[in-house]
């Protein structure tokens, strides 16, 4: 687990500090008469929004290029792989239902409990104003869905669609992209691939850099807004939180299993408990990447996965499969609309689906890695991206929990893979002892966090 600037503290624990300092000095700052007293505007105005404005704009600045280069190297790799065309096909079918029915699930869910909605005008009009304050210029675009969002699909000038973070047009040209650079020459197609790996890895060390600040820039944001809204929107977020966790216990108690159950043809659940030390490890680490390494070997010598799937599906996976996160996209985005009081119809809804699951594709496998991409969706359907900084606070639990679910469903995927390729997964599986060892008598390796950049 990565370290915070302060020797001993990890910066998970330093994140949830900084939130918990920030929700209880802001909200006795509230009871005290919040804007009212003397030292609260200058205080908000030259240090805590300043604060939360210089870490979104960090993370916002990763987001074009790390959606095109992880999106056209995705493909490209898919391309590059055509003679397992029939492997590529299953597991992209698989990852693509899967994700959709999680966004579904937290879609439905979030319509029916309206986590986000029921805030007084007053509220909502000071929410405005604070969240307007963060704002990072020139990056919000609201979509109307009609028969122009499709023909916008398709960019006439990539540049521009990038400048003004047009996601659907940037990962359509990323998607061609990447088809391009199957039909090149093998020199010239490898040499793009290396460039595209190089960007996303800055990226996400950039994204890494930005965490370092995310203590401070955390406790900051929740400040700044519970100070001037109070008790209110800590009670709606709690119910956020809820209904996150939800979906994804649904997903993982109940789609995944029916979809190993049904697909791969295996006991669910005793499946899902031979993975465990797999969800162990990404919980801890809330990085599909850094679980990779664990869940290559668990596949293989405690789920009956053979090698040559287990090393096909599971590194795709880590980087185009995550199911939780296109929930926690799906859920989050209605979440925002609903608290900026702006209505989704359904054809909008529609496309939070589309969009959740294609960047959930694009997402980097590290801690936060799907926040600027989410950012993203946000502005496509009307809501102002800096609305962000009121959920960065409780992120790390629910991204701790989304892993989760994104490497098991990685798994998910690979044992059905191997059935259908004549495999029989988790048939004679050697489960491991009682001391929580393996049958090599190897203790499951937790990777950490910096191992994923
Ligand atoms: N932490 C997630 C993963 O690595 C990505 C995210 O949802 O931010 O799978």
């Amino acid at each position: 687990m990565s370290r915070w600037l302060i020797p001993g503290l990890s910066l998970r624990t330093a994140i949830l500090l900084g939130l918990l300092l920030g929700a209880v000095c802001g909200l006795g700052v509230n009871l005290l008469g919040g804007s009212a007293l003397p030292f609260v505007p200058p205080l908000l105005a030259y240090v805590t929004r300043p604060l939360g404005q210089i870490f979104l704009g960090l993370l916002t600045m990763t987001v074009v290029p790390l959606v095109f280069a992880s999106l056209a190297a995705g493909v490209a790799r898919l391309g590059d792989l055509k003679k397992l065309g029939r492997i590529g096909l299953k597991t992209m079918g698989f990852f693509v239902v899967s994700m959709a029915a999680a966004v579904v699930i937290g879609l439905v869910l979030v319509n029916l409990i309206r986590p986000g909605v029921g805030l007084s005008d007053e509220t909502r009009q000071k929410l405005a104003e604070v969240t307007r304050d963060q704002a990072v210029p020139g990056e919000r675009k609201p979509a109307q869905f009609g028969i122009q969002t499709l023909v916008n699909i398709v960019p006439r000038n990539p540049i521009r669609a990038a400048a003004e973070m047009d996601m659907l047009g940037v990962i359509f040209f990323a998607l061609l992209f990447g088809i391009g650079i199957t039909a090149l020459p093998a020199r010239h197609g490898e040499l793009l691939l290396n460039v595209l790996q190089a960007i996303n890895e800055v990226m996400v060390y950039i994204i890494g850099l930005a965490m370092l600040l995310a203590p401070v820039a955390v406790f900051a944001l929740i400040f700044s807004v519970t100070a001037e809204l109070g008790l209110e929107l800590l009670r709606m977020l709690l119910l956020y939180v809820v209904v996150v966790l939800l979906g994804l216990g649904i997903q993982f108690f109940g789609t995944l299993p029916l979809l190993t159950g049904m697909l791969a043809r295996i006991p669910p659940y005793a499946f899902l408990w031979k993975a465990r030390d797999i969800a162990i490890t990404a919980f801890s680490t809330s990085s599909s990447s850094a679980t990779l390494a664990t869940s290559m070997r668990i596949a293989q010598t405690h789920l009956g996965i053979p090698p040559h799937i287990a090393g096909f599906v599971l590194p795709l996976g880590a980087t185009m499969n995550m199911n939780g996160t296109a929930l926690f996209e799906g859920v989050t985005v209605l979440f925002l609309a609903q608290v900026s009081g702006v209505e989704l119809t359904l054809g909008q809804q529609g496309i939070v689906v589309l969009l959740s699951v294609l960047t959930a594709i694009g997402a980097a496998g590290v801690p936060g890695g799907s926040i600027p991409l989410l950012m993203m969706v946000l502005a496509s359907v009307g809501v102002e991206p800096e609305r962000i900084g009121l959920i960065l606070g409780v992120d790390r639990l629910l991204d701790m929990c989304r892993t989760v679910l994104n490497v098991v469903g990685d798994v998910c995927a690979a044992a059905y893979v191997a059935r259908t390729e004549g495999q029989t997964p988790a048939a004679p599986i050697p489960g491991p002892s009682a001391d929580g060892k393996d049958e090599q008598g190897a203790t499951p390796e937790l990777p950490t966090e910096s191992a994923a950049r």
